[in-house]
This record gives structure tokens, C-alpha cells and sequence, in this order.
């Protein structure tokens, strides 16, 4: 079948991958010119794990990686407050399945699996689709129309694929009343390296990495109940200042900083909930279909076990394309809705909304030094309860 995968981020060449396994013809469209730099670091675990294992990615994601020997809360004035080892126990509690990378890095090496073998169109978007019952007849904004036998949306949290197909953002999108910004800075001190040092205060958390070649990461989480400006990043960088102004330690030598920033990303931290993923002959996957949020930490992960998953449910049904969506949703709904409600609980952690939930917060971290403390309470979180499709063959 010729399938168009609307988005190349993290879903989008996964599916791209295992549709050129399974005899299909994916065409890839990414709105920008070229694969999207930039983001945050992704803890990799689970069945994210398992398909990045069978893509044959592991090794590189390894390699390209960070083991961080330190997971380091500080005062406004920089003392350190409470600590754990992230390593030991979260490679304890996934039996070493477990790889933290940047989202980039991990965007790159599945696009780069595909080895060229998909059609991949960059700078254009999805303007109109038309489903006959027969196929889908597309129209890109760059006037182009072709027509093709699916189209999935690959397309991340505000895509345009489920808005012309299943009606807008607002009926589906669960904001967690959080915004993030993630960016990183060329030459910064200090640097503190494998330690992910973070600072919280009511309503804000700022963290800092050390990551390869002099660069630092920086993510930033902060409460916020009004609008997130949409592809203006000077808009995005002025709503960061004045959300983070008065914060202590490090935050306003990092602000004077933000506009030498080489990437910089911010969105809200939101969920998207949808009863099913298909309409038709029109899918999606990633976060354009179940988006878990910042928060839920999860999904680079859940995004490649859903691609990973439809392109087997496509296999199985022999190109049955309604077999097949509804197959892959059924795998997988429970898992996704499990992450979104024990992600939806986690504000605090990130942007405690008072002082009582900064104290408890900081508590709870501190007891993480503990292992066994640890281990109880993350070790629950990495395992993933699915079985994933066996890999696709003849
Ligand atoms: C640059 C970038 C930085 C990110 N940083 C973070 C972060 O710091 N923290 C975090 O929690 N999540 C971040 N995310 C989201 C994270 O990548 C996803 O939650 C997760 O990887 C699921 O991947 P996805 O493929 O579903 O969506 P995404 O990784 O968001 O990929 C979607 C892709 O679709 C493209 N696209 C969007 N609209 C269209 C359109 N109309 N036509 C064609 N292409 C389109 C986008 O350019 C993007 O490449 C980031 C995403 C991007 C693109």
C-alpha cells in the first residue's frame, strides 16, 4: 500500500521503518526543511525499548547517550538539598534496558535506519484530505495533490492530520497546566558534568545538563494558564522571562542568555485522549493520537511502540486497514491511558503550585537516595505491562 506519514519526529520514520519491512510504500511530508534539531533528553525504556532493539538502534543510542551519575536538587543559593543516583536505579529496575538521549539523537538514528528507502518530502504539510472509502486524495500546501491508500498522522501533539480529520485540538487536548521549555546554550558554567542539577520553587523548576562538545540543556517546567504562542520564538522566549523572573539560583544569568540559545522548544504539557485513532482510512499515532505529556516522561517511548505496533497490525491483516486500526488500538489503549493518569498526578513535581507541595516535593526526592525506596517507587513506572507484536517477517 502506499501509505503518506505525515510528520518525521520520533513516530512518524518508526512507521516508516517497519512499513518498508512489511512490502508497503511509506511516503514521509515533515513540515520543516529538514529533520527538527532541539529538545529535550528522552529516558528510553519499556517497549520504546524493545522496538529501538529491533530496529537495531540500541547500540548507537548507547553510544550517543548519557549515563548521569547524579540527579541533584539545589537551593536558590546553589547548596544541595537532596540527591539520588539515577543510574542505579532506574537500570536496576529495567534490568538494564535503559538509555537517556536527546530527543534529536534518537529522531536521527530512526530516520537514519530507514537508510534513504522512503520517499521523504521536507517543507511541505498537509493542506486538505478527501477520503472516498476507496482512497485518500491529498492536497499539500504546496498545491501538490496526489493520492494514497492511508494517511497517518505522525504529525505531534497539534496536528493538523487529526484536526482535518477528526474535528479540533480543544475536543481532545488535556492541558496539565504546565508549560515547558527546553534550549541549550554554547559554553555555559557551571557544568557539573553527568549531574542533572534542578532548582524548584513554587510554580517553577528549571534543570540543567551538561551535554557533549561545551553544550548545556536546559529544561524549564512552569504553571501557566494562558495561551502558549505557536512558532514565534522570541513570543515563547518573552512569556519564559516574565514566568521565571524573581527565581534564584542560576535562573537569571540563564534568561540573559536565552537568545544565544542554538535550539530552543516550548510547548505545553499536555495529553491527548481520544476514544480511537482512526477515522476511515486516516490514523494516527505518537502524540497526535495519545500524547502523554513532559511529564509522563514517556513519549519518545510510547510513540515508536504505536508505530511499531500498527505497521505489525497492518502486516497481520494482510492490508486490512480497519482489522488493523482497530487491532493496534486494542494492544495498546490500556497501557497508554495507565501512563497518562499516573502522569497527570505529577505536577507537582515539576511546578509545585504552593509551598506545602514544594516541601513534599523535596522530601520525596531526598527519600529517593534511599535504593530500596527507590526502586518501590520508580521500579512500577519502567516496566511497560504489553506484549508487543513478534517482529514481522516474509
Ligand atoms: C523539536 C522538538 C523538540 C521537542 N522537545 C521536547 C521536549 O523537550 N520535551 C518533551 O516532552 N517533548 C518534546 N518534543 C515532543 C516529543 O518529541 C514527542 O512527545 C515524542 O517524541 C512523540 O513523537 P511524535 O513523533 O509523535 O511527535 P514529534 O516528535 O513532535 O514530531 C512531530 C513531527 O511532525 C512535524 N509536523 C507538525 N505538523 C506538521 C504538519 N502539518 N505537516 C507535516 N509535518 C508536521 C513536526 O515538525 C515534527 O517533526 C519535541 C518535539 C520536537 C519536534
Amino acid at each position: 500500500m502506499k501509505v503518506l506519514i505525515v510528520g518525521a519526529g520520533v513516530a512518524g520514520p518508526t512507521l516508516a521503518y517497519w512499513l518498508l519491512r512489511t512490502g508497503h510504500e511509506p511516503t514521509l511530508v515533515e513540515r520543516a526543511p529538514r529533520l527538527r534539531e532541539g529538545g529535550y533528553v528522552v529516558d528510553f525504556w519499556g517497549a520504546g525499548f524493545d522496538v529501538a532493539e529491533r530496529m537495531g538502534i540500541v547500540p548507537r543510542l548507547r553510544e550517543e547517550g548519557y549515563r548521569f551519575r547524579e540527579a541533584r536538587e539545589v537551593s536558590g543559593s546553589g547548596r544541595r538539598i537532596a540527591h539520588f543516583d539515577p543510574v542505579s536505579v532506574i537500570e536496576g529496575a529495567a534490568a538494564g534496558r535503559y538509555v537517556t538521549v536527546g530527543r534529536s539523537e534518537l529522531a536521527r538514528a530512526i530516520y537514519d535506519a530507514i537508510g534513504g528507502e522512503a520517499e521523504t518530502i521536507f517543507g511541505d504539510a498537509v493542506d486538505s484530505m478527501a477520503d472516498d472509502g476507496g482512497r485518500v486524495r491529498v492536497r499539500f500546501t504546496s498545491g501538490t495533490e496526489r493520492e494514497f491508500d492511508l494517511v497517518v498522522g505522525a504529525d505531534g501533539l497539534h496536528s493538523r492530520v487529526r484536526d482535518l480529520a477528526f474535528g479540533p485540538e480543544q475536543d481532545y487536548e488535556r492541558y496539565l497546566g504546565i508549560t515547558v521549555a527546553a534550549f541549550d546554550l554554547d559554553g555555559y558554567r557551571p557544568r557539573d558534568e553527568l549531574v542533572a542539577v534542578m532548582h524548584t520553587e513554587v510554580g517553577a523548576q528549571t534543570l540543567r545538563i551538561a551535554l557533549r562538545d561545551g553544550a548545556t540543556l536546559f529544561c524549564c517546567t512552569f504553571r501557566h494558564d494562558g495561551d502558549v504562542p505557536v512558532d514565534d520564538v522570541p513570543a515563547q522566549q518573552a512569556l519564559l522571562r516574565e514566568r521565571l523572573r524573581g527565581i534564584g539560583w542560576e535562573v537569571p544569568g540563564i534568561l540573559e542568555q536565552l537568545l544565544q540559545a542554538r535550539t530552543f522548544y516550548m510547548d505545553r504539557a499536555s495529553q491527548i485522549r481520544m476514544p480511537s485513532w482512526s477515522r476511515g482510512r486516516v490514523a494516527l499515532v505518537g502524540d497526535a493520537a495519545a500524547a502523554p505529556s513532559l511529564l509522563a516522561g514517556q513519549g519518545s517511548a510510547l510513540a515508536m511502540a504505536e508505530a511499531y505496533t500498527l505497521a505489525c497490525a497492518l502486516h497481520e491483516t494482510g492490508g486490512d486497514h480497519r482489522a488493523a486500526f482497530a487491532a493496534s488500538h486494542a494492544r495498546l489503549a490500556t497501557l497508554v491511558r495507565t501512563k497518562q493518569d499516573a502522569a497527570a498526578g505529577l505536577g507537582s513535581a515539576f511546578a509545585p503550585r504552593n509551598r506545602t507541595q514544594l516541601l513534599m516535593r523535596n522530601a520525596v526526592f531526598g527519600l529517593l537516595s534511599i535504593p530500596l525506596v527507590a526502586r518501590l517507587s520508580m521500579g512500577r513506572s519502567l516496566r511497560d505491562p504489553v506484549e508487543l507484536p513478534p517482529v514481522p517477517t516474509g
